[in-house]
């Protein structure tokens, strides 16, 4: 029979979310356990420079991430190296399951399970991930000046990507699949009216084209979404504004979660529709997703989960 282990506070994640709220609950004496998942790390490991995480005028973000779990090792918690495979909130303790068979129970429990950002599923679009592809204008933007960009998508995401990205390019284009955006209006007329942003209507990527050495980006070869006539852009960076997806597949059915999947939280906490689940990060948030507002939403659960076993547990 497989053996169950019971630990107090367990943290699902390993982004900056996850391994900050390790560091706080483990301050607090909660020696918490902390499950990695498939990508331990998360999305900054997929990044190259970062320059915008206090502290550090520049760093690679797996460099920050293997930093922060060091942290998190050092004030005594506990990682695992290891996938969730399925989670139970019906009854207390929690139970959660992992890919190595092992089952776990928990006092409380705090989701960090972060976000995907989605991609078109180019081959080529994989190749220069962090090398002229990236998902974040935030995050890289900077890199761009004075140079011509692309942004993809017609959501509130790409619009707001493109008019961070003039901040920095020379020219910016937003190449959407339709002939209408989704997003906001307000954000829609900003658009419209910005000088150096270009909208080219139904057109699709059909391939990220570049050099291999050194690894860049030169352009975009494109298709008429209803004409099929194809096209190149010449542009330094891409950046992919489809979308994010929040992995809350575990638990989505058992939550109160809103559309696209994101977990609700009690206003001004961490605090989930079940007592005792704590979510925080990408997970719940759909608008800032930086790497330092899922650390500061990590520590509000770790602080959340702390009261809540300090109150109910003893
Ligand atoms: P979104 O609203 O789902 O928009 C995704 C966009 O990407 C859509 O225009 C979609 O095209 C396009 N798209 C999807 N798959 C594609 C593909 N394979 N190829 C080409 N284009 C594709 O996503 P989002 O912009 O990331 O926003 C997510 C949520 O966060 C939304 O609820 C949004 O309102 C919210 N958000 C809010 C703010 C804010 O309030 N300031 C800022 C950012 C995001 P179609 O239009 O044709 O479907």
């Amino acid at each position: 029979m497989t053996e169950i282990r019971h630990t107090r506070l367990l943290i699902v994640g390993s982004g900056p979310t996850g391994y900050t709220a390790a560091i706080y609950a483990a301050r607090a004496m909660l020696n918490p356990l902390l499950i990695q998942g498939i990508q331990p790390g998360g999305q900054l490991t997929i990044t190259t420079d970062v320059e915008n995480w206090p502290g550090d005028i520049n760093v690679q973000g797996p460099d920050l991430m293997q930093r922060m779990e060091a942290h998190a090792v050092s004030t005594g918690a506990e990682i695992l190296n290891d996938h969730v495979q399925s989670i139970h909130l019906a009854e207390k303790p929690f139970r959660i399951t992992l890919d190595s068979d092992a089952l776990l129970t928990c006092d409380a429990l705090i989701l960090a399970t972060g976000a995907q950002a989605r991609w078109l599923g180019l081959d080529s679009e994989d190749k220069f991930k962090g090398h002229g592809v990236s998902a974040c204008a935030t995050c890289d933007g900077f890199f761009y000046r004075d140079q011509d960009v692309a942004v993809i998508g017609g959501g509130n995401t790409a619009v707001e990507e493109a008019l961070f990205l003039t901040n920095f390019a020379r020219k910016v284009t937003l190449i959407h699949r339709r002939d209408s955006l989704r997003a906001e209006k307000t954000l829609q007329k900003r658009l419209f009216n910005h000088e150096k942003i270009h909208v080219l209507w139904d057109h699709v990527v059909d391939d990220v084209l570049g050099s291999d050495n050194p690894r860049i980006v030169s352009g975009l070869r494109l298709r008429h979404a209803r004409n099929g006539a194809e096209s190149k852009l010449d542009c330094k960076g891409v950046f992919v504004a489809i979308g994010h997806t929040p992995a809350s597949e575990l638990v989505a059915s058992q939550l109160q979660t809103r559309a696209g999947g994101y977990v609700i939280t009690k206003p001004e906490s961490t605090e989930t529709s079940i007592d005792g689940v704590f979510a925080a990060g990408d997970l719940v948030d759909s608008v800032y997703r930086q790497a330092v507002t899922s650390a500061g939403m990590g520590c509000m659960a770790a602080l959340d989960a702390e009261r809540y076993l300090s109150h109910r547990h003893g």
